[in-house]
């Protein structure tokens, strides 16, 4: 008898905890590798977090909370809605989970059944298709073309649309791309939705991150149709530097909440007691550390957006939002003798000692994503680095 069910052996290993490990391992070995990988803020979570996390277990808050989180904490989720997007939802509309990835598992596994498709733009977020086929549904890709900012057009939407389709994934502001969808985009975006019955499942966890007049709006806020037609999905991961906590949320139509609640309290129960304590006093407290840090990713992203495109052979749009830049490489590794971008960055690492993520894994081969989430100096010794490697190799 076979040992695995077939459902995990069609799942692909994250690229990004690939190369990730192979960095680990070159530095073991003591090798001076720069990580620009990384999918988190280098800072630590705010101190007043830390503190009041710290607090609810010296008061006796260690115990088991409703499967869906602490009313405490869906109340403060409300309000941030209410102040941060002007959406008014109510508590049995909200789902919190151990992290976003986690409230994402869950949704799918609540909404899809076999051979539901699931409309997913390249470049994707890495977990997106296989949390679909992991809930039995159906990948449909359209590609984000470079000449529209890596987004979606209306057009293309439609054309993907069957019979089968259940929904559609909008990661805005986009990882791996930074790309940010506008009030008009997400109008039309929408209509098509609501018109079709595709649910929209709006991925919002870059939403604090954001750069120049850029600024993030929820495609639940643009109406009341819209509001019923989407999940929102966000944490306090990126916006908080709180990533080792785990805790995300879902804020949606309250069949799909009561039923992604179901799941959990027969999986997980509920997200760790202490840590929806920390995101309670994230959004209670004061916002000035995000607003901080947001300051400090855009200064890196500044000072080292037109280094990376004088590389010969490297592309890339300035990004609007999140912490990554993902230049189109193809030309440089063809010059370099490669025939993939995955073989280039392969190179990348072992003789120039930078680690960063090919494209392949966000479903765009000719792109690699480079995280701005470490300090500035490394981060211009390792653009330094890829440079160099670039114009020897040319
Ligand atoms: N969605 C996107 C687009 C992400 O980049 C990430 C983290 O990398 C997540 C969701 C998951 O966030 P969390 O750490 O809260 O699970």
């Amino acid at each position: 008898k076979q040992l695995l069910a077939n459902r995990v052996k069609a799942l692909t290993p994250s690229t990004t905890l690939a190369i990730t490990a192979k960095a680990k391992d070159l530095k073991a070995q003591g090798k001076d590798v720069i990580g620009l990988g990384a999918g988190e803020p280098d800072f630590n979570t705010p101190n007043h977090i830390i503190e009041a996390a710290y607090e609810s277990m010296k008061a006796g808050e260690t115990k088991y909370t409703p499967a869906a989180g602490t009313a405490e904490l869906k109340n403060a989720i409300i309000l941030k809605f209410k102040d941060d997007q002007k959406i008014n939802y109510q508590a049995n509309e909200i789902f919190v989970g151990s992290g976003a990835k986690h409230v994402l598992y869950c949704l799918f596994q609540a909404i899809l059944n076999e051979d539901d498709e699931v409309i997913i733009p390249i470049p994707y977020w890495v977990s997106y298709p296989e949390q679909v086929k992991l809930a039995g549904g159906k990948p449909v890709y359209i590609e984000g073309k470079e000449s529209n900012e890596y987004k979606i057009t209306p057009d293309q939407l439609k054309a993907a649309i069957s019979e089968k389709t259940k929904a559609i994934i909008l990661n805005s502001p986009s990882n791996p791309t930074g790309m940010i969808y506008s009030r008009d985009e997400l109008q039309e975006i929408g209509e098509i939705c609501v018109e079709k019955g595709i649910l929209v499942v709006s991925d919002e966890i870059y939403e604090k991150l954001t750069y120049g007049d850029n600024q993030h709006l929820s495609i639940a806020s643009v109406s009341d149709q819209f509001k019923k037609q989407s999940v929102v999905i966000n944490g306090v991961s990126k916006s908080h530097s709180m990533t080792g906590w785990r805790i995300g949320y879902a804020a949606g139509d309250q069949s799909i909440i009561k039923a992604m609640t179901n799941l959990a309290s027969h999986s997980t129960s509920n997200p760790t007691t202490t840590a929806q304590f920390g995101a309670l006093a994230a959004y209670t407290g004061t916002q000035q550390p995000v607003e901080d840090m947001r300051v400090a990713f855009e200064e890196r992203l500044n000072k080292v957006i037109d280094t990376v495109n004088a590389i010969p052979g490297f592309r890339c749009l300035k990004p609007q939002g999140a912490f990554y830049l993902f230049p189109n490489v193809k030309e440089a590794a063809t010059a370099c003798g490669f025939e993939t971008v995955d073989d280039f960055a392969t190179d990348l690492l072992e003789q120039a000692n930078v680690a960063i993520i090919p494209g392949s894994g966000f479903g765009a081969n000719d792109n690699i994503r480079l995280s701005y989430a470490t300090d500035l100096a490394s981060l211009e010794t390792a653009i330094k680095r890829i440079s160099t490697y670039v114009e020897n190799h040319y």
